[in-house]
């Protein structure tokens, strides 16, 4: 194979062969700049494998979780992979990365084209399905074709691409793939961290709502009676927050990136962690309908929480049962 001169060395490598070309790439002298293993300093807990505390480091790093497909033979075959990354938007690209072991790697050539579904906190199952893991019998994955490519259905989000490059990545490949086709849907991603999956929101229920009645009734007889008509924002995403609120009449919508998340309604809290940490709002909060409710401040919280050391371990009681899960 000539070499292109525009063209990085790697490129001359063809793929598939996963061996004999990182071999050749690695006698090429194009990877000099690899640090030998014994200059990784690792620092593990004590007695610990040195490379388990590698991968461990890398797990640290939070990742959403995608089913790799391609066809063979009018087969669709998948692999689970969060080793995805995007890459550019003009040209559209993204990069995979795949073990030189899996059999999808001996799939994937330059010209090939990969179907990438991410998928929904709803869909564990099917990732463990496609990454060979034994676990509960969950549904047949079936498929969707776009692009004579299969993607999974049901998931958050579906990119077809075309390999235009590969890449020797020690024991993987990267594969760089020129985005086709692109669509997404609404729910929550799968997660995965620390070699667990891992859900994006926290369990769902309100702070002061759990509090007992009696506790909860004397808190909001401290508080600021407010009323907003319809369509009127009552908080903003991204200001600090400094009060809470519950609903005593009307509803309201949760907007996050000008997507709605949830409908609240009387009775119902929100705004309390960005009023316990003051941070800011992680989304907007607008009137759906003419809107009576009660504000409490940072302030009255707090002076509650100093008068009353009931209450206040009331409230640790709720996080800890919170943090649990
Ligand atoms: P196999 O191991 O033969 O197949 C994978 C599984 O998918 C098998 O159970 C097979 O029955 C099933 N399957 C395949 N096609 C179909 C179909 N059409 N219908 C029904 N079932 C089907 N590896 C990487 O290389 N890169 C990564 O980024 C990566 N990320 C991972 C992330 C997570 C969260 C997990 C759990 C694993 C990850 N892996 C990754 C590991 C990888 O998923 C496994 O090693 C996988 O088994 C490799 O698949 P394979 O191509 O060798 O095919």
């Amino acid at each position: 194979m000539s070499r292109r001169e525009d063209a990085p060395v790697e490129f001359d490598l063809p793929i598939g062969a996963f061996p004999s070309w990182a071999a050749a790439a690695l006698s090429s002298g194009a990877w000099e700049a690899s640090p030998p293993a014994d200059e990784l300093e690792i620092e593990g807990e004590e007695g610990e494998d040195p490379a388990l505390a590698f991968r461990r480091t890398l797990g640290m790093f939070a990742t959403g979780v995608t089913v790799i497909t391609t066809t063979s033979q009018d087969q669709v075959h998948g692999m689970t992979a969060n080793a995805f990354m995007s890459v550019s938007l003009r040209p559209p690209l993204v990069l995979i990365s795949v073990d030189g072991r899996a059999k999808m790697h001996a799939l994937l050539n330059e010209g090939k084209r990969i179907g990438v579904s991410v998928l929904s906190e709803e869909q564990e199952a099917l990732s463990d399905r496609f990454a060979g893991r034994p676990g509960a019998p969950g549904p047949e994955p079936s498929f969707e074709v776009v692009h004579e490519t299969p993607l999974v259905e049901g998931a958050l989000a579906h990119l077809v691409g075309r390999i235009r490059r590969s890449y020797w990545g020690g024991d993987h490949s990267l594969f760089l793939a020129h985005v086709e086709y692109a669509h997404y849907g609404q729910g929550n991603p799968l997660l995965f961290h620390g070699g667990h999956y891992e859900a994006l929101s926290a369990p769902e229920g309100s702070i002061l709502g759990a509090l007992p009645p009696p506790m909860r009734e004397r808190l909001l007889s401290a508080g600021d009676e407010h009323t907003y008509d319809a369509g009127e924002t009552v908080i903003h995403q991204g200001d600090r927050g400094g009060e809470a609120f519950v609903i005593l009449t009307g509803r309201a919508l949760v907007v996050r990136d000008g997507r709605e998340i949830a409908r609240l309604g009387p009775g119902q809290f929100f705004g309390e962690v960005a009023m316990l940490d003051g941070r800011s709002r992680t989304a907007d909060v607008v009137a759906e309908s003419p809107l009576r409710a009660i504000a409490l401040s940072r302030d009255i919280v707090k002076r509650a929480l100093r008068s009353e050391p009931d209450l206040a371990w009331r409230v640790l009681e709720v996080l800890a049962g919170r943090i649990r899960g």
